[in-house]
């Protein structure tokens, strides 16, 4: 085997026949899944970004965990296999890409476990780790009138990719991120190795890989905690003139106590003029909606702030119970009275609310344009100075798309996860959604997103990039901070010849095998 796909490997780039390799690779590893290789790698070479292309040697369909195994321990007897999972290719910066490598297609294994279980009276759900969470949705609220308690913004992203990174929506003040909702991964280590990890069961792997970028092993199964799924969702977006209105009524919102509070807080900063993609009408949740500009304050700045709520309730529900919470809640915030927008849908609608994005923006076709995004977590401590330099003077004019502010609790992390935070309870994540034709100009986004980090990092900020990506061993450090050796340490325990997601630039890959 090992022969085999070393011929592989030297041979590919000469003129052999890729279609005989493939076939011996096949049998040589004897998976029950498929093999591809030359064009038909298509989905590897590219991601979401559309900022990165690299070819891998070959796109592994698997059947299971046990193809994967397979596959990463064939790596393994290789002096320079990396392998790659690759969810659902959403990533910016080709974190899911393995150039010369083995990817493997994790939405090939999606239908592989959904198993509903009570554990200590709680209710869960075992999904794959290639699964679409729109189809976790979709499936547990359909069969089980249940739901997982956090989510993405986006559904058409994969548990094992989301949970690689940390997977942060408006629920992820009152449940964290969804990294704190899983309690048992079914992990491929770095070594091929099938582990069943858990918060007692192989912990280090079980936290090292929430939040891991791929680093320590590939999920396969993941468990969620579910709670009932609302029937619906009142959804409402109120604006703000003044920053410091905006983030003193969002960070009373994320620390009243559950029942006290909205169901779901988020946030944006947007232009204060009509432009119709970054200014007033990106407010409106309807198009009946009108956005009276008469009400913005005189005093008002190059950019105006927009908090957006929701709370659940069931079609049984009076609608006074719903109009009176509604109105206890907003009663308290500060916002500019005149711009209050609001919208009932259904809790699925409601989750599934970028779909509809997405489907005008394919039909527009920025959808598959670049997508030059920044997201990073800035401390509370210094989101003031932030907004007077990024928002209010670098990008006043908007992005192209939204530009994303709302705060999040450190304490709803778990900080035995790998994930990178800054300091301080209350930290915001900040998302630049950019969406650009191709062209110069993303060259041009790209480096202003380089200039904003670069900024944070002159000026002293409290920040970490979510869904980092750093080429430089220094850069990484400097992100993980204290927590670079124990990341370090997991590496060396799970995947000790660096063979997983390679598109991560952390580690190299260690040119001998080690048995
Ligand atoms: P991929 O991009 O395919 O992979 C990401 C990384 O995880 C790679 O390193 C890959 O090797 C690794 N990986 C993939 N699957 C596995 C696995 N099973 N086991 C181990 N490692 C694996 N994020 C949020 O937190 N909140 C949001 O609201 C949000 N909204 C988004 C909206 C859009 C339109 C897009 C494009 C992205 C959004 N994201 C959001 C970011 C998203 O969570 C990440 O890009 C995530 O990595 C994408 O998931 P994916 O399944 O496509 O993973």
């Amino acid at each position: 085997m090992i022969a085999c796909l070393e011929r592989f490997v030297h041979e590919n780039d000469a003129e052999s026949k890729p279609d005989d390799d493939v076939s011996s690779i096949r049998k040589s590893l004897d998976l029950q899944g498929s093999i591809e290789s030359g064009g038909k790698t298509g989905i590897a070479v590219k991601d979401f970004g559309g900022l990165y292309s690299v070819r891998p040697l070959a796109l592994i369909k698997p059947s299971g965990a046990e193809d994967i195994a397979r596959v990463v321990k064939a790596a393994s007897l290789t002096t320079h296999l990396t392998v790659a999972a690759r969810g659902n290719g959403h990533s910016i910066n080709g974190q899911a890409m393995a150039e010369g490598g083995l990817v493997i297609d994790m939405r090939s294994t999606e239908e592989n476990h959904f198993k509903f279980l009570t554990v200590n009276g709680s209710p869960y759900i075992d999904v794959s780790g290639g699964a679409l969470w729109e189809d976790v949705l979709t499936r547990c609220v359909s069969r089980f009138g249940l739901a997982p308690r956090s989510w993405t913004d986006y559904l058409s992203l994969t548990v094992g990719g989301t949970l690689s990174n940390a997977g942060v929506s408006g629920q992820a003040f009152r449940y964290g991120p969804q990294t704190s909702n899983v309690t048992e991964l079914e992990v491929v280590t770095g070594k091929g190795e099938i582990s069943v990890c858990s918060e007692t069961q192989n912990p280090e792997l079980f936290f090292g890989v929430l939040g891991g970028l791929g680093q320590f092993g590939i999920i396969t199964r993941a468990r969620i905690k579910l709670q009932p799924a609302p029937d619906m969702v009142r959804w409402i977006r109120v604006v703000y003139s003044e920053f410091e209105d905006f983030t003193r009524d969002a960070e009373f919102l994320v620390t009243q106590k559950e029942g006290e509070s909205f169901d779901y807080v988020e946030g944006f900063v947007f232009a204060n003029n009509d432009d119709p993609v970054n200014g007033w009408p990106s407010v409106p949740l309807d198009p009946d909606h009108e956005f009276d500009p008469a009400h913005i304050p005189q005093a008002a700045g190059s950019v105006l702030y927009c908090l957006e709520v929701a709370f659940h309730y069931r079609n049984g529900d009076h609608p006074s119970i719903v109009d009176t919470a509604e109105r206890r809640l907003l009663g308290r915030l500060g916002f500019v009275r005149g711009l209050k927008f609001q919208l009932d849908v259904s809790y699925v609608e409601f989750l599934l609310r970028v779909k509809r994005a997405e489907e005008h923006a394919k039909a527009n076709g920025i959808w598959d344009s670049p997508h030059p995004w920044l997201n990073l977590f800035v401390s509370k401590s210094d989101i003031v100075e932030f907004d007077r330099t990024v928002f209010k003077r670098m990008l006043k004019d908007g992005i192209g798309g939204p530009m994303l502010i709302y705060p999040l609790l450190r304490s709803k992390w778990d900080n035995r996860t790998s994930g990178a935070l800054p300091g301080g309870e209350i930290f915001y994540i900040v998302a630049l959604l950019r969406f650009v034709p191709k062209g110069p100009a993303v060259e041009t986004l790209v480096a202003q997103n380089h200039e904003i980090v670069q900024w944070c990092i002159k000026k002293g900020l409290g920040f970490k990039l979510y869904l980092p990506h750093y080429k430089s061993k220094e850069d990484w450090k400097r992100h993980f901070g204290n927590q670079w050796t124990r990341f370090v340490e997991r590496k060396a325990s799970f995947d000790p010849m660096a063979i997983l997601a390679p598109g991560q630039k952390i580690f190299k890959r260690i040119h001998h095998n080690l048995n």
